[in-house]
């Protein structure tokens, strides 16, 4: 299977360091339980313009921080083998050499990566049969264009709608569960 992959809150914790940085630039003190939204900037109040300033201040440190998520590194590594991985990222390309050499740094396998916010047109194009993802628009998409999505779970997504290919999932071992039943649809 062609099989893509989003980074932040999928193969890794983005929320910790997030929170860490928006924290120091804002002088609140949130944590992992106030999280309701996919756009964590909202919960402080922000514009867009706002929340960019944060975050190409930052945005180095917060994805060179991040910690990979229990069972990711060592399950991608096991799909690497069987499967065709495709990274597939909204994060601007600014942060393409520091998302390189995080990977590198956690050992992750994968065969190729894109930076890209319409992620449904990328899959489309370069033919990804499944996508692996916490973002709840993203979910939504995929289900009504026919595609399966392996929704990992975050507070912010629970209330995407239930829907037969949309499969959700807490952690890595739920993953390669998931992906094992949809190499059979
Ligand atoms: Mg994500």
């Amino acid at each position: 299977m062609h099989i893509g992959i989003d980074l932040d809150n999928t193969v890794l914790d983005a929320t910790t360091p997030h929170l860490h940085y928006y924290n120091l630039a804002s002088g609140l003190d949130l944590t992992a339980d106030d999280v309701d939204n996919f756009f964590l900037y909202k919960m402080y109040g922000w514009n867009q313009q706002e929340r960019d300033a944060v975050y190409y201040q930052y945005g180095r440190d917060i994805h060179w921080q991040s910690a990979p998520l229990p069972d990711a590194v060592s399950v991608l590594q096991q799909l690497y083998r069987e499967h065709r991985l495709s990274i597939i990222t909204a994060r601007p390309l600014q942060f393409r050499d520091v998302t390189l050499e995080w990977l590198a740094h956690h050992d992750i396998a994968y065969h190729d990566i894109a930076f890209i916010e319409d992620k449904l047109q990328q899959c489309a194009e370069s033919m990804v049969e499944v996508l692996i993802d916490d973002g709840p628009h993203y979910a939504v998409q995929f289900v009504n264009a026919r595609k399966p999505v392996i929704l990992m779970e975050q507070p912010y997504n629970r209330s995407v709608p239930s829907h037969d290919l949309l499969f959700r999932a807490t952690n890595w071992t739920d993953v390669q569960k998931h992906l094992t039943a949809i190499a059979t649809l």
